[in-house]
């Protein structure tokens, strides 16, 4: 791998566009970019700044060959105490936001309180659901994220991507991204999520942002939003919610080092100042088996592992 010949491609990028297409950070801390707040750190962190500027970079990655990983918002993310050897490309800084009719065209890095605001400000509804999921909308698409009945493959009616494989980019309709619980496309192929076109309806901006402030408030009393964490840990099984079989266990509350079974909702791993990734992956192992145990349920994580274990 020459991680030095990747940054003199995006340094090259940048001075034909006439400008810095991507901000680079070297020896970055995934403390930083994810919301559990745990991780080592990664050689290189990259932001790029638009959706040609990221493919490009992800085709520099390929040719030189540096591992990568893509990150919204790292809302979903555990990543390990040995942080990642090569890039980690973050796709915050691709937020741009337009509404056309009833469609919100919004880039992989645009946080869904930001769709939430721009859909309600121009009246219109669909993606109420979503509000207070802290994610990016790439990250949703990808994860087919929801919450109070509702789920992205409700709403998307299509997703630009970068096919990395192909070397070329695809416009998918609903159906072409193969949504199902928790799942897409995305987590099969090479396909990194560029932009989303959401389908919404005309509705009342004041029932849309009640409704928002309905979940919001929701959340507020039943998760534990003060600590940091990465939602529900685990994916919900068939029949059963994985946080009420974990109180049932009597898991509520346990410690593996800094890493809790949070006792205001069993279903979240909370960091509580010093945890590490190891101390959440052995608190996923206890209830794993505690659950499987009790129960005869096999509990299977939601949230993504990224670097070396
Ligand atoms: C307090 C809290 C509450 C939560 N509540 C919910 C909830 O109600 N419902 C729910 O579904 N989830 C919930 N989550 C989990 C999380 O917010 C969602 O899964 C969210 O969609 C993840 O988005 P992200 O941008 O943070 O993804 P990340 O964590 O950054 O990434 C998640 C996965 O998506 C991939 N990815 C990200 N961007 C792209 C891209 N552009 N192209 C290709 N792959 C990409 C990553 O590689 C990774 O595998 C919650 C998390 C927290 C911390």
């Amino acid at each position: 791998m020459s991680v030095q010949n990747f940054e003199n491609a995006l340094t090259e990028y940048s001075g034909q566009a006439g400008k810095s297409k991507f901000f680079v950070r070297a020896d970055y801390s995934m403390k930083r970019i994810t919301s559990f707040r745990i991780g080592g750190n990664a050689d290189l962190a990259v932001y790029p700044a638009d959706a040609k500027a990221f493919a490009f970079a992800l085709d520099a990655a390929k040719q030189n060959n540096v591992p990568y990983i893509v990150i919204g918002n790292g809302s979903n993310t555990l990543a390990s105490d040995k942080g990642f050897r090569g890039v980690v490309f973050v796709t915050t800084d691709m937020r741009k936001v337009q509404i056309d009719g009833e469609y919100l065209t919004g880039g992989c890095g645009v946080l869904l309180g930001s769709v939430g605001t721009n859909a309600s400000t121009a009246g219109l509804s669909g993606a109420e659901f979503a509000n207070g999921i802290p994610g990016t909308l790439g990250g949703a698409v990808y994860m087919n994220a929801g919450a109070y009945g509702g789920q992205l493959s409700d709403i998307v009616y299509s997703t630009e991507c970068y096919d990395l494989d192909g070397g070329e980019f695809l416009t998918l309709d609903n159906a072409a991204q193969q949504f199902g619980y928790r799942h897409s496309i995305f987590m099969e192929k090479n396909y990194i999520v560029l932009s989303s076109t959401l389908k919404l309806q005309k509705g009342d901006p004041e029932a849309i942002r009640a409704k928002m402030s309905e979940h919001l408030q929701s959340r507020r009393e039943k998760q534990p939003l003060t600590y940091p964490s990465a939602g529900s840990v685990f994916k919900r099984p068939e029949g059963y919610f994985a946080g009420k079989l974990i109180e049932d266990a009597g898991l509520k509350g346990t410690c593996v080092g800094g890493a809790m079974v949070s006792p205001k909702h069993a279903g979240f791993i909370v960091n509580t100042g010093d945890a590490t990734a190891n101390d959440v992956l052995s608190l996923i192992e206890i209830i794993k088996e505690k659950v499987y145990a009790m129960f005869g349920v096999a509990l299977e994580c939601e949230i993504r592992f990224v670097g070396e274990k």
